[in-house]
């Protein structure tokens, strides 16, 4: 967040402040029903549109931001909606221009997804499955990376996904025999792509430091399978933080190459 002082000293509601941080996974769900139906767009009363209405009022809640917007109404996603058309060139070809109002990450997410809508889909499947599923169990899975976090940028695939992520590699468990079994096999903790190892670089008080990483893509990911040891690489801090930087996250080949070039 870039005003966090001013956020810190108001007390207003979290989601009257600013745009609501899940509206990437909004726009994500509506561009998906509106790709379906790109013919002939659905009416206020169509059932897909009133289905996605109360979906987006339960992924609210499973999210913990009650929301002070008018996406939870059918009008909301109905005008949703129509913001796509203006970037729709099937749309705006024969001189319509579609709705003017709306906001700059409409068109980004239009940029990122209409070219890959079989990627789209099963983003779509796998949001809808970690809100009925996952998110809406109680503690402590809920509390877990509700708090936004400075170093992880939010994925393309929005903020319930990138949830699901850090709730994976934060596993307490599953940190420990990650750790565990690198320290058996190889005899030390060391980072997969730049080899930094915290117990050789600052002795004992960078024992047993190294961060976990979870590897298989954020829209593969589903709720309840079980995560293996190979799923998770050990990342030293700065590699971890390189990989969540950027809006679409480096896969670990993508981050050794990056790191091999400036050799
Ligand atoms: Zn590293
Ligand atoms: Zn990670």
């Amino acid at each position: 967040m870039m005003d966090a002082p001013k956020e810190a000293l108001s007390n207003k509601p979290r989601s009257a402040q600013s745009n609501p941080a899940w509206s990437r996974d909004v726009l994500i769900l509506a561009l998906d029903l509106y790709l379906r139906h790109r013919a002939s767009m659905p009416s206020k009363n169509h059932p897909e549109v009133q289905e996605l209405s109360l979906f987006l009022g339960k992924m609210g809640s499973a999210l913990g931001v009650s929301l002070v917007t008018n996406f939870r109404n059918d009008n909301g996603v109905y005008m949703k909606l129509s913001n796509f058309r203006r970037w729709d060139p099937n749309y705006v070809k024969d001189g319509k221009k579609g709705l003017a109002k709306g906001n700059k990450l409409e068109g980004v997410v239009w940029a990122e997804y209409v070219h890959d809508q079989y990627r789209l889909a099963q983003v779509v499947a796998a949001i809808r499955a970690a809100v009925d599923h996952e998110l809406s169990l109680p503690d402590p899975l809920r509390e877990l990376g509700t708090a936004d976090e400075a170093e992880i940028q939010e994925a393309e695939e929005g903020r319930v996904l990138t949830r699901m992520h850090r709730t994976r590699e934060r596993d307490r468990k599953l940190v420990a025999s990650k750790k565990k079994h690198a320290l058996e096999k190889y005899g030390k903790l060391e980072c997969e792509v730049c080899g930094f190892n915290f117990l050789a670089e600052y002795g004992m008080a960078g024992e047993g430091l190294i961060d976990v990483h979870h590897l298989k893509p954020v829209h593969t990911l589903r709720p309840g399978e079980k995560t293996h040891l190979n799923d998770l690489a050990l990342l030293c801090a700065n590699c971890h933080r390189v990989v969540h930087s950027s809006k679409r996250w480096l896969d670990i080949e993508q981050l050794r190459a990056a790191w091999a070039a400036n050799r």
